[in-house]
């Protein structure tokens, strides 16, 4: 309760961009270059303590921890698989709470960011959609979840090379485009060379269709776009994905063809769950290479993730090799996304359902349905 109240009293500097950065610091009274220094050692050294900043006046540093503070979310679970997945489950201020996910692989370590509390978009196979409570994160709870990886993984001050954490997914939970300035804000710093220096190529951005701020986001962020299609009829789509009624698929893939910066070195991923006996039949697939043809695409597969009470179940191994191998033949990359830390339920996009259920269950026993 005590550092609540603290953390009423000072503000936060992380989450703040160069340029609020530096108005903070004129207003305090500081010179510009200080605002340079304290963006280095907040972004690329990841200092916690205004003590640590060595190169500062120690009188400065003192001022600074007296209006000042540096919060992370707090970690209240942290769970590690098998295979290396690690999850972290972050409280906020409020007692909010969401779930970061890092998940290894030989060439790369991604790191998966939620950008909301829960979601307003009710996907009928999503478990974050049957959240009640929503809220958008702010740029600082956005930029906190990597920082706080950053220090799990133990990578400060930001490394050139052999990073364990190279890419970013904003594909935890929320509707990133439905809180476009916050994740546009944490993304400015994540991208910045003399910050946490994550390239723009090396972050996606997933969106289920929010077509007026496609453009946006290419245009003012330059990141890769993934698009929850998940169907290839409107009737289907909007049965699985609502937002469909109000942005059809022929205006979420005209969005596509023009969105800024994409070619066929840098192709726009197009998500795809795979349903059983709903949307996994050859001739979807055919008509998916049909829809997508003129756009530089490649198609992610995901064995649907199943919850409690889904009115959903994951297609066969057999219906999903045979839709992938459709789509491959059409020229297209056709991955099938296989399910990392299963058993600490890391997939993303069913992101703090886990966690939710148990306390639910611990508070409340649920009568036997
Ligand atoms: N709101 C954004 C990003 C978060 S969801 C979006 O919808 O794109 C990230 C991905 O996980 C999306 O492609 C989403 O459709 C998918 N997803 C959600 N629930 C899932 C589940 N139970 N199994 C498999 N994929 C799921
Ligand atoms: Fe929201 Fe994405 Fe889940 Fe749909 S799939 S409810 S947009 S988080």
């Amino acid at each position: 309760m005590s550092s609540d109240i603290a953390s009423l009293e000072r503000r936060n500097l992380v989450g703040l961009g160069r340029t609020d950065l530096a108005g903070e610091m004129a207003e305090f009274g500081a010179e510009p270059f200080r605002a340079r220094q304290l963006w280095h050692w907040i972004y690329h050294r990841g200092v916690t303590d205004f003590a640590d900043m060595t190169n500062l006046a120690k009188s400065f540093r003192e001022q600074l921890a007296k209006t000042y503070e540096l919060r992370r979310p707090e970690i209240s679970r942290a769970l590690a698989s098998r295979d290396g997945t690690r999850k972290w489950l972050l409280r906020f201020a409020d007692g909010q709470e969401v779930e970061t996910v890092h998940i290894p692989e030989t060439d790369r370590g991604t790191l998966c960011v939620s950008s909301q509390v829960g979601c307003t978009l009710t996907c009928s196979f999503c478990h974050t959609g049957t959240q009640r409570l929503v809220r958008n994160l702010s740029a600082a709870e956005i930029v906190g979840q990597i920082m706080v990886a950053r220090d799990a993984l133990g990578e400060w001050p930001s490394p050139k090379d052999d990073r364990q954490l190279t890419n970013i997914v904003l594909m935890g939970m929320g509707e990133p485009l439905y809180n476009f300035a916050n994740v546009a804000a944490a993304m400015k710093i994540a991208m910045d060379p003399e910050g946490l220096a994550v390239s723009r190529r090396k972050i996606t951005l997933s969106t289920s269709g929010v077509v007026p701020m496609i453009e946006r986001c290419g245009a003012e962020l330059g990141v890769n776009l993934a698009v929850s299609l998940h169907a290839v009829t409107d009737e289907l789509r909007e049965r699985l994905v609502p937002l469909n009624r109000k942005y059809p698929i022929a205006e979420l893939l005209w969005a596509c063809r023009n969105y800024p910066g994409s070619s066929n070195a840098r192709r726009i991923t197009f998500e795809y769950v795979m349903l059983k006996g709903v949307n996994d039949s050859p001739a979807e697939a055919k008509e998916l290479v049909r829809l997508l043809k003129g756009i530089p695409a490649k198609v992610n597969l995901i064995p649907f993730n199943p919850w409690p009470g889904a009115p959903y179940e994951c297609s066969s191994g057999e219906a999903i090799k045979a839709f992938s191998d459709i789509v491959f033949e059409a020229g297209y990359s056709a991955p099938v996304r296989t399910p990392r830390g299963r058993d600490i339920s890391a997939a993303c996009g069913q992101l703090k359902s886990d966690s939710v259920r148990a306390r639910r269950t611990a508070q409340a026993p649920q009568p036997a349905a």
